[in-house]
This record gives structure tokens, sequence and C-alpha cells, in this order.
């Protein structure tokens, strides 16, 4: 059983939970760049959480996914950038479902990794589609929702992008948990900081009402990796209290929720220039974990998010305080196949994303 059912055994019988994660991910110890930093770093490794597409998008989809079958639902509508590894994830996991999958795009800075991400979701069967403005996007996820409900008799799943719904977000109150039952077992000590990607802000507002729920005394770093209209304290504060009424509403939790403000520090001046725009604070970062623990990170996310914790070393920050860093990307290989599918395949729209994009046939 996970550990948040353990804890609260009326959630087992009533809350939609389907296991896809490895769980517990490993917790250990960095010591090589800990040692760089001059301090007592550890890392969760959630880039481990599925040998299908670890990150911290599984966690999230075990609730939501679990729901969507409960509801028996035909396809999942779902937004992002292009490279959304949200996108990849519900692909992955919604498939043996039988649950088809629509991402609805919205363009991004162009890498290798959104490439790979755009071959990875092709590969797994999803629909993708790309708008080049938010206006534009609503529209067509009015469209594709009456066209599913048309096709799969059924109206389909709206899901938010990252999965962040207060479903989702159980993911990472379970995630706290387990962290919880890892320090009991003396796998690592209590953390006086984590460090966390703020994104959607599933992860961090899971691991903030988590540690909270669970007593552990750690505080929260959530980085913004996202702009702003999409990742702040207020939305941070929705979110934490929806969640807190979902799983009220599975068991009743009796618990003093109103300090909520005071859980957490919330970390600005990372971001850079834009979302999937890489920093050199985060290029830095994405080397020396690659380097000295063979952990690969990336610019969008990770990368900002360990600049952050760099930074506090560097300045005196983290002196005598044990710090854990939350690895959210996915670390699993890509197959050999996947990676040299030819993307042709994929909408026109995404095809400049691709080198060489004027070398397609034109579709007849
Ligand atoms: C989605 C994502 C995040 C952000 O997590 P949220 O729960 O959306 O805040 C962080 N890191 C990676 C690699 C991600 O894909």
């Amino acid at each position: 059983m996970i550990p948040l059912f353990e804890v609260y055994p009326q959630m087992a019988a009533t809350c939609p939970h389907l296991p896809l994660a490895e769980l517990p991910t490993p917790v250990q110890r960095l010591q090589r760049l800990g040692a760089a930093l001059g301090i007592d770093l550890f890392i969760k490794r959630d880039d481990l959480a599925s040998v299908y597409y670890g990150g911290n998008k599984v966690r999230k989809l075990e609730f939501v996914l679990a729901e969507a079958q409960r509801r028996g639902v035909g396809t999942i509508i779902t937004f992002g950038r292009a490279g959304t590894n949200h996108g990849v994830a519900t692909a992955v996991f919604a498939a043996p479902l039988n649950i088809h999958t629509i991402c609805l795009l919205l363009p991004q800075p162009n890498t290798a990794a959104v490439r790979q991400n755009l071959l990875l979701m092709l590969a797994h069967g999803a629909e993708l589609h790309q708008f080049p403005s938010k206006r534009r996007l609503v529209a067509g996820a009015v469209w594709q929702a009456v066209k599913r409900t048309a096709v799969d008799r059924r109206p389909p799943l709206l899901l938010e992008a990252g999965g962040s719904t207060p479903l989702g977000t159980l993911g990472y109150v379970n995630a706290a948990f387990e962290l919880r039952q890892q320090i009991e077992a003396g796998e690592c000590p209590e953390p006086d900081l984590i460090y966390v990607a703020a994104g959607t802000l599933g992860t961090a507002v899971g691991l903030i009402l988590g540690c909270q729920l669970a007593g552990l005394k750690s505080r929260v770093v959530a980085v913004r990796v996202v702009e702003t209209e999409y990742a702040n304290p207020h939305l941070m504060a929705r979110l934490f209290h929806k969640t807190a009424m979902v799983i009220h509403s599975f068991a009743p939790v009796i618990h003093n929720f109103h300090r909520f403000e005071e859980k957490f520090d919330w970390r600005e001046g990372f971001f850079g220039a834009g979302y999937g725009v890489y920093t050199q604070g985060g290029e830095t970062a994405v080397g020396q974990m690659q380097e000295l623990e063979a952990i690969p990170l990336e610019g969008t996310y990770t990368g900002k998010t360990l600049a952050a914790l760099m930074f506090d070393a560097e300045n005196g920050r983290l002196a005598g305080k044990t710090v854990l860093f939350w690895n959210t990307y996915n670390s699993r290989p890509v197959p050999h196949h996947i990676a040299h599918t030819n993307y042709c395949q994929l909408p026109a729209a995404f095809h400049p994303y691709f080198a060489s994009s004027t070398t397609c046939a034109a579709k007849s």
C-alpha cells in the first residue's frame, strides 16, 4: 500500500489510484557535488520513477489516470508547450489503458529535448496540434472536445497542463510520506531544505502539504521556472487548499493549514529570459551534475532549480544545513528506434523544430 493510504486507510477504499510508478524512488547522497559546494547534499531520484518514462509526471498520473479510468473516458485532451514532458508521460501511461491522448501545444524555444519529446509523443500514439496563441488553443480545445465526444460517444477528460489538478497533486503528498519512511529507515537525514522546480506547481504544493501532514520540518524551496502568470504564491495557495480539501473528502484530516504561506520559500531570479530559454547558471548546474554525479538534467526546469541551490550554497546560505534536491526530470534513455523516428509523420507545424524541415514530401 502506498504510504499515503497507510496513514489514511479510509483513502485506500475511496481514492482512485493506479500503481504506475516504481516506488519508492531512491534517495542518495551527492558526495562529489556536495563536497564541491561544501554542503550536505542529497537527491531524490524521481528521474527513476518508471522504466518507461521517469520524471515527476508519473506520480501525478497515478491518481489522474485512475480517475479517468473510473470515469471510463476514451480520450484525454491535455496542454503544454511543444517539448512537454507531461504530454510524453500522459501518452506513455494512457495508451496501455486504451485511452487516446491529444496534446494541444504552444510553441517553445527549440532544443534537442523538444525534438526528442515530440518524437516520443508520436511514437506513443499521441495526437499533436500546435497553436500560435493561447486564444487559438482554447478554440482548438473546444473543437477537439466536441469531435472526441462524437467519436468516443462520451466526453473526453480535459487535463490541465502538467497534470497539476488537486488529485494529481496527491502524488506529491504521497511522495512526502514516502520520504518520511526513508528518513525513518535511515536512508537519509531529515532535510532542512528541499529544492524543487515550480512549474504548474503540483510538485511543490504536494510536497509542502505532504511535509506538513507527515510532520517533517523540511522547508520547500520552490524555484520559479515558468512565467509568473502560471506560477506565483497566490496560485500555490489555491492549489494547496484545493488539494487539502480533496484529501479531506476522502479522509477527515484534522490539521491547521492556515499558516501555509510561512511553510515554503518562493525563489525568483533563476527563470532568465523566458520559458525554455536556457540560462548560464542553469547550464553550469546541468554540467556539474553530469560531470560529478553522472545524472542528466535539462535546462528548462532542473538546471534552473539546481542553479538556485548552487547560488545559495556559494553565498553561504546553506552552511550547516542538510539539503535535498528533488530531481523531477526523466533519466531513462530514449529507445534508439524512437530517437530516429521520421519527424515527417508529425503535423507540418512541428517540422520547423527539426533541422532540415524542407525534406518532407508534401502531404497528399
Ligand atoms: C513538469 C516538470 C516540472 C515542473 O513540475 P510542476 O509540478 O509542473 O511544477 C519540473 N521538472 C520537470 C523536468 C518537469 O517536466
